[in-house]
């Protein structure tokens, strides 16, 4: 059981000063500035639960960063890392160990049509770095195609195919890199009226960016199966399979990032489960193993791994399937099949999450649109149902962000840590959240949804 600072001698916790010094003085933050941002000295979690040192509990609606699918302190996870570290902690990815090809099966038994090879990685931008590589080794071709509502990670490679903003300071980033517009019903970038029509032109544009760029100089197209941090975009019915058959026509591969997506987010082992769509190459992370060890990987088509059969791979991690992080991975694995989590999070989803942000959308003027699955759900905030005038302006920081960020502020002050990005507030807790507490977490949104409601100018 997690320590609680209650339970801890004086002794074994520093001060939450100390914790904020050290913190503020020495560690270098990603996303952020140096100088200034307010932090919190977290010392303990169990389940759905964390704290700080000053006792103050929150419901963690975001999983951390939507990566703790199994929670926090898992026993079952816990022992598995602690019996692996007392066994065998590191053996390097030339020699065989039994964890890293028990995992790597138990995943291949679980991916679609012949994805039956896995990479491991660290994490998500290396995972997708290295479908990208494949994929262009393969293929012999160099550009990738990419959407603009997108995120793939903050190396040099993932940040240039990521679409969204967080791309702009790292440009011109690596070459061969196109955008294209993905299906975004709510803000249609083809002026469409509905899904199927979204979906149909969709499709035709990228017909066109494939047709304008050469099909024979592209590799691959890159998309999350769902969009995650740009706003939880389902792909429409037809989307995906739309997208199979382009690149089956022009000898591109198809490759998925459910770095997010994947490993129960939406109820599905896989995103693409979903709709039926076997991609090339699959790019995960995150929900693995929960992020207790740092854990990504491809799982790549027997048909990739085929170029690689008699050429060497060119390229390879250090920590490439860790054996604490593989030891968590399969327990993960075993604890989704004997919980029977995937039915829980589809349950969950359409029982509780679904009607009771509908509900929501009703009672508050303020939110434009309601999207997800599984336990993957955002509200998209707005000033004006009529104009669709988003809550806060795109990509705004400081005060402009204000309204956005007193509506994760009210959340939290109602001890449900929200996940907030541009004008959208995610409801992205971990898989296995209970009931009562799920609706604990959505009455806290219900609360904050009155700060956005305090902004709306429209009819309404
Ligand atoms: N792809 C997607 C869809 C993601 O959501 C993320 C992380 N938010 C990444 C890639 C990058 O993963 P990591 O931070 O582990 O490198």
């Amino acid at each position: 059981v997690s320590p609680r600072p209650a339970e801890r001698g004086d002794a074994e916790v520093a001060g939450s000063e100390r914790i904020l010094a050290d913190d503020q003085e020495h560690v270098f933050r990603g996303w952020a500035r140096q100088v200034g941002a307010s932090s919190l000295a977290v010392v303990g979690a169990e389940g759905c639960w964390f704290w700080d040192h000053d006792g103050n509990r929150y419901l963690d609606f975001a999983s951390q960063q939507v990566n703790m699918n199994l929670g926090h302190q898992h026993p079952r996870l816990v022992a598995a890392i602690r019996e692996q570290a007392g066994r065998l902690c590191m053996v390097a990815p030339q020699f065989a160990v039994d964890v890293r090809g028990e995992l790597a099966r138990m995943i291949a038994e679980r991916a679609p049509g012949d994805l039956d090879k896995v990479f491991f990685t660290n994490g998500g931008a290396e995972a997708v770095e290295h479908a990208v590589r494949m994929a262009r080794l393969h293929t012999g071709r160099h550009k990738v195609l990419s959407c603009y509502r997108s995120y793939h990670g903050a190396t040099a490679g993932a940040l240039t195919l990521t679409g969204d903003p967080r791309r702009w300071p790292n440009e011109p980033g690596i070459p061969g890199v196109v955008h294209f517009f993905g299906p975004y019903p709510y803000r249609s970038p083809f002026h469409a009226t509905d899904e199927r029509q979204e979906c149909e032109r969709a499709l035709a544009h990228l017909v066109e960016v494939v047709q304008l760029e050469g099909p024979g100089t592209v590799a691959a197209v890159l998309v999350e199966t769902v969009v995650g941090t740009n706003g939880v975009l389902l792909p429409p019915d037809g989307y995906l399979a739309g997208l199979r058959e382009i690149c089956d026509q022009h000898g591109i591969l198809l490759v998925c990032d459910e770095v997010m997506a994947g490993f129960g987010r939406v109820g599905e082992w896989f995103a693409v489960d979903a709709w039926g769509v076997t991609p090339d190459l699959i790019a995960f992370a995150k929900g693995v193993n929960s992020g207790y060890v740092p854990l990504g990987g491809v799982v790549v088509s027997r048909r990739v791994a085929g170029t690689f059969a008699d050429r060497a791979y060119p390229g390879g991690l250090t920590y490439s399937g860790h054996p604490l992080a593989c030891a968590a991975g399969v327990a993960s694995i075993e604890v989704f099949e004997e919980d029977g989590v995937l039915d829980h999070v589809r349950r969950m989803g359409s029982e509780v999450v679904a009607p009771s942000l509908r509900a929501m959308a009703d009672r508050h003027p303020s939110v434009g649109d309601v999207r997800g699955r599984g336990l993957m759900w955002a509200l998209e905030l707005v000033r004006d149902r009529g104009t669709r005038e988003p809550l806060v302006p795109f990509n705004a920081s400081g005060p402009a962000a204000e309204p956005m960020a007193r509506v994760a502020a009210a959340c939290r002050a109602e001890g449900v840590w929200p996940f907030v990005h541009m004008n959208r507030l995610h409801v992205v807790p971990p898989l296995v959240i209970r009931e009562a507490e799920l609706r604990r977490g959505l009455a806290a949104v219900d609360v904050a949804l009155d700060v956005a409601d305090s902004y709306y100018s429209g009819t309404p």
